[in-house]
């Protein structure tokens, strides 16, 4: 299965929905080969623009899903058809629905303490028979971090969901992918917040309406300066095409 790659100001971005992004979590699961999902919206592509490893990572995982209407809008831009925007979360809670009942477990590292004890306990109610099988909060030194991998790979999950907030999440992955016992790994930013009741996704029609990000705005205001790289993004995918289109021109002269 292969599914049109959009570039996206340099970082690959690739045209699935919500159901075609499970199955290939389903495929990546059985597979032997160890795979890593991002999830990049408008702001990991800014901090990519400015940071060349962070760049290069995104460039090496096995699926990028278009997290964020922004995404959506600047791939339109550039003339793709990114059909939806395929927020982490529910790609994670779809591949519990459909994990829960089989053999396959799962490790959850990242946020605080309390949040990622909450997040699991709220998530093995919520999905009967899915086998959380351990977990760590994300606040840990480098040395730790070793301890932690250990303890990962003597429970050998076929999935570790990893929370640390972006970039870090996708460097720690990344960094540590060959030394981990683990099939799929997945970058998951907040979602531990989420998952433990502690933060509120927006209500569904914001959501429908594309306004999710309104909404976490009004809510959670310190993310404002973090929101403006949003106009920012924006701005920087007219330059390009502007830029593009100009190159075009030359080229056609
Ligand atoms: N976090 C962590 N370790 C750190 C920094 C952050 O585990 O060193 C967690 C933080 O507790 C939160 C998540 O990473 O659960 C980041 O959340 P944020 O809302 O910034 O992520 P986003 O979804 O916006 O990428």
């Amino acid at each position: 299965m292969s599914f049109t790659v959009c570039n996206i100001l340099g970082v690959p971005i690739n045209n699935v929905n919500l159901n075609e992004a499970l199955g290939l979590v389903l495929l990546y699961l059985q597979d032997n080969e160890k795979k890593i999902i991002f999830t990049p919206n408008p702001e990991f592509i800014m901090n990519a623009l400015n940071d060349k490893d962070f760049m290069e990572i995104l460039n090496k995982s096995n699926l990028n899903i278009p997290d964020g209407i922004g995404v959506v809008i600047g791939a339109k831009m550039l003339g793709y058809n990114i059909r939806e925007r395929v927020a982490g979360f529910d790609l994670i809670q779809s591949i519990f629905y459909k994990i829960k009942n089989t053999d396959k477990t799962v490790y959850f590292l990242g946020a605080s303490e309390e949040t990622i004890v909450d997040a699991k306990n709220m998530m093995e109610k919520k999905y009967k028979g899915l086998k959380i099988v351990g977990t760590h909060n994300g606040y840990f030194t480098e040395e730790e971090g070793n301890i932690i991998i250990d303890e990962i790979n003597s429970l050998s999950p076929d999935l570790l969901l990893v929370g640390l907030g972006s970039p870090r999440q996708e460097k720690w992955i990344y960094g540590n992918k060959d030394k981990l016992n683990v099939k799929v790994m997945i970058g998951v930013g907040g979602s531990f917040d989420v998952m433990s009741g502690n933060v509120k996704r927006a209500p569904k029609i914001f959501i429908k309406l594309n306004l999710e990000w309104f909404y976490r705005l009004i809510t959670q205001p310190t993310r404002f300066k973090r929101m403006l790289k949003l106009p920012l993004f924006i701005i920087e995918v007219l330059k390009y095409k502007i830029k593009g289109e100009k190159n075009e021109r030359n080229i056609k002269k």
